[in-house]
Order: C-alpha cells, then structure tokens, then sequence
C-alpha cells in the first residue's frame, strides 16, 4: 500500500533519509525506532509530502505521490497523521475540528459529516466533547480528537510521530488503547513511537532506523529478543 523506494533527503549539506527503501502492505502495523536525528519524523513528513524528497518514489496504493498541485491534495487526503503536538484549531469546536477537512477538502454535506465525526468521535472515547473548544480538553483527549480528525478523511492510511510523548503518563494508556484497537480493525499504520510495549503488542514489524538508514527489520518477538545489529542492541541496552 506504500512503497517508498531508493529514497535520499537532504536538508543542504545534511543527508537526512539515506536510500530508504521500506514497503507497507495493506493492514500492516509497522513500528518505526531508532534513537532521537535518526530520521524518523522526516520519513513520516516525506510519505505525506510535508517533506519534499531529493530522489527515489514514493507511491500510496500504486500512484506514485506527485510533488504538487491537486493530485497532490487527494493523495495526502489518503495519508492521515497525527503528531505529537495535537495542532487543533484552537478557536473551533471538536466536532468543528473534525468535520472540517471532510466539508472542504472532501465536499461532503454539513449534516453528513457532522454525523459521521459524532460516530469517530464517540469510537475514541470523547463523544460528549465535541461541542467544546480544544483548551478545555485533556491532552489524551485532545490526542484521541486528533486521531478521529484523521479518520474522518477515510484514509487508507495512518501516520504516527510520536503520538503521546507529549502527554502526562496517565493520560499515554488511553490513546495507545485507541491505536491498538484501529490496529486490530486492521488500519495500515506506520507509528514511531518509544512505546515499546505498543510495539511488541500491535506491531506486524518494527523498523529500526539510525543515522538517516533503516538498519533493521523484523518481527516485534525477533527484533526485541535478538536484534540483527551493534546499533540496535545499544539502542535496546539504554531503554528502561
Ligand atoms: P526525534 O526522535 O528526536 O524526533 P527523528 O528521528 O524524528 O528524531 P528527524 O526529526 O527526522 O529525527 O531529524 C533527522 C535529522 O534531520 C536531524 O539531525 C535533524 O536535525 C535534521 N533535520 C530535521 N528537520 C530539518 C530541517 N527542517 N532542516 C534541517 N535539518 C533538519
Ligand atoms: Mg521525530
């Protein structure tokens, strides 16, 4: 469903994305690791064109992602992301939030999208929030929002940087619970997180990444047990 093929990113002199080279199938749950400049949030923003690329492919469902213009719009409609700053407009409601980009990007009707961000809405957990302003939400709340904001465009798949390393501890288990569950409904997501648990309990494959390379892949039980390379392993010895 994503294929990203012999991919370099510079910022000027510096080599962000080294020939990434990474193929997601449909309904696949890939964990992305790897210590703090090694790449990961680039990767994320080049698969939805935030990022520019210098070369390589990257395709969502066999198109290959055009660098501009309306094509360029639909696509990113098929990319949902969610990062660690939740980034709600702060001067429209939840239910205002979410319905937005399905009323102007996707021209759907206001009843119609009003209806169907109440659905997402009380799926994550914050059905009766949603005519409230973002600051009088708690940051799990206003995460899960974010994650039903994305949803609403009914991509075909989901990105996730860091998705609760901004939030209070107590509040991290209810959005991991929300991704775990689109994970079992069987959402294609790609998610950097240092969750580690996330990773062994939802992950189909961890992909570890250094210096700007994918270093290694595996399966969560083959990656945490026995990781292939010097850089994992160090990675690995330094979490708690
Ligand atoms: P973290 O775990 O800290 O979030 P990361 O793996 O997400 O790290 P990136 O944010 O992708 O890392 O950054 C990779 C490298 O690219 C870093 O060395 C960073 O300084 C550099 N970089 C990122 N964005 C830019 C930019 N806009 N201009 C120049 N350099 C950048
Ligand atoms: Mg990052």
């Amino acid at each position: 469903l994503v294929v990203v093929e012999r991919v370099q990113k510079h910022y000027g002199d510096f080599h962000a994305l080294k020939d990434i080279d990474l193929t997601v199938n449909r309904g696949e749950v890939v964990v992305v690791i790897g210590p703090s400049g090694s790449g990961k949030s680039t990767l994320c923003r080049t698969i939805n064109r935030l990022e520019t690329i210098t070369s390589g492919t990257i395709a969502i469902d066999g198109v290959a992602l055009p660098s501009e213009g309306r094509a360029l719009a639909a696509l990113r409609a098929d990319v949902g992301m969610v990062f660690q700053s939740f980034n709600l407009f702060s001067h429209l409601t939840i239910l205002e939030n979410v319905t937005l980009g399905p009323i102007k990007v996707k021209k759907q009707k206001k009843a119609e999208a009003e209806a169907s961000a109440r659905r997402l809405l009380d799926r994550v957990g914050v059905g009766a929030q949603a005519d409230k302003l973002p600051a009088q939400l708690s940051g799990g709340q206003q995460q899960r929002v974010a994650i039903a904001r994305a949803l609403a465009m009914t991509p075909k798949v989901m990105l996730f940087d860091e998705p609760t390393s901004a939030l209070d501890p107590e509040m991290i288990t209810e959005v991991l619970d929300v991704m775990t569950s689109l994970a079992h409904e069987g959402m294609t997501m790609i998610v950097v997180t240092h969750e580690m648990g996330f990773a062994r309990k939802a992950a189909d494959r961890v992909v570890f990444m250094a210096d700007g390379q994918i270093v290694e892949q595996a399966t969560p039980d083959a990656f945490f047990t026995n990781p292939a390379s010097d850089r994992a392993k160090d990675f690995l010895s330094k979490l708690i």
